[in-house]
């Protein structure tokens, strides 16, 4: 699909909108605006034909045995591929090391599920991944924000907030999106990761690494789980780089792990999460259509993100540009209120999304986050000039 195609499936998204009372898609489409707040992929990157064709090929080659229900951590064959793919970053990743779920937010869940009990304790850096505070609340569980310096989480700041939980007897999980955050796009230097785990080991944390936008980039580092098996587990996601919709991501924990989390009633009772879609993912990832399609991804990602990042007024803005990822994340002039600034940018016709949501206490400085994934590179550069004008307007 080129993207005057995908241009025209937004399009369609807007008339179902328009049309129906209840929608097909989660994407919302709000015509004349430029919305920089979806973290989503590009429709334009969908590979439609690729996954027809892997859906045809996993049905001739497994039969009735796609349709069934899977083994609850997988298909061995899906497994395989996922470890031989993430053993490009990381050294020796085993099948058994793995479990595929519904996504990075179905690992989460499941993880949770099985390692925590309403009024548990999740530390977490800031700003953070907001849609994980949800899936915390969903939980029950109490959630903690940790200050962070330019680098990441503070050590100290950790290190006393764990002690506080513990010392209280509760579990305790640490979340952190290490690796091209969202949403500042940044990656934790490998130095601030190993005295975080240190913390971690000391007190018996959790450390749940939230991988979801690895593939989105020839260059990513290695992951947080490699650094520390043990203490880490890793929650990883075909979404960014392949297609949400087909819902498949991973977890990679110690083997033990895998087996508890695949013993859980969920799977027990459902079987393997998303079998035949999985499978599907598992194919395209062994014909080597996954790299193609990933690749691609890859270099439109740069493009855009190197488009929006040379249109937007550094005057106004203080950011920096990530090697990877969906965002940018801009530091607002001092003295300019993310909330002014996300009411400023609406009336001139564009949509950005207030940084304050990705903290669990008041932030020190006004930031917004914006998206580059979804839209063209003019749209960026319009959503840009309009962004600077609204800011502009508040600064004059
Ligand atoms: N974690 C992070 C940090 C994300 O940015 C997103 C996407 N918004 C998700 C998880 C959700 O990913 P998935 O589609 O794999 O559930």
């Amino acid at each position: 699909m080129d993207n005057a195609e995908a241009g025209a499936t937004l399009l369609a998204a807007e008339a179902t909108r328009a049309t129906a009372a209840l929608p097909d898609i989660q994407y919302e489409h709000t015509p004349g605006v430029i919305d920089l707040t979806w973290g989503h992929p590009d429709p334009s990157s969908f590979a439609v034909g690729a996954v027809a064709e892997a859906a045809t090929a996993v049905l001739a080659a497994y039969g009735w045995q796609a349709l069934t229900y899977g083994a609850p951590c997988g298909a061995a064959s899906t497994r395989e591929a996922v470890a031989a793919h993430l053993t490009g970053t990381d050294a020796g990743v085993d099948a058994a090391d793995v479990i595929i779920t519904g996504g990075s937010s179905g690992g989460l869940d499941l993880l949770l599920t099985v390692l925590a009990v309403p009024g548990d304790v999740v530390l977490v850096e800031q700003p953070t991944y907001f849609l994980a505070l949800r899936m915390f609340a969903d939980h029950g569980l109490c959630v903690v924000g940790v200050r962070s310096d330019d680098i990441g989480p503070s050590v100290d700041g950790f290190a006393s907030a764990a002690a506080t939980a513990r010392a209280d007897g509760r579990t305790v999980f640490l979340y952190l999106v290490p690796t091209f955050a969202n949403p500042t796009g940044r990656c934790l230097p490998l130095e601030r990761q190993r005295q975080l785990l240190e913390v971690a080991r000391s007190y018996g944390v959790h450390v749940i690494d939230d991988d979801v936008y690895r593939d989105t980039t020839e260059s990513a580092p290695p992951s947080m789980w490699s650094v520390d098996r043990d203490t880490v587990l890793r929650l990883g996601s075909f979404s960014k780089s392949l297609s949400p919709g087909l819902r498949v991501g991973f977890l990679t924990a110690r083997p033990e792990l895998i087996e508890r989390i695949g013993g859980c009633g969920l799977l027990d009772s459902g079987g393997g999460v998303n079998h035949f879609a999985s499978m599907v993912v598992g194919e395209l990832m062994r014909s080597g259509r996954f790299d193609e399609i990933a690749s691609a991804g890859q270099q439109r990602y740069a493009q855009r993100r190197a488009a929006l990042a040379a249109a937007l007024d550094p005057a106004l803005f203080e950011f920096v540009v990530p090697g990877g990822g969906y965002f940018l994340w801009l530091a607002l002039p001092i003295g300019r209120s993310s909330r002014q600034v996300v009411a400023a940018a609406r009336e001139h016709g564009v949509l950005v999304s207030d940084g304050r949501n990705f903290f669990v206490d008041e932030p020190e400085r006004g930031a917004v986050r914006v998206s580059f994934s979804m839209l063209d590179a003019s749209l960026l550069g319009e959503g840009a000039a309009r962004l600077n004008r609204a800011v502009g307007s508040l600064v004059a």
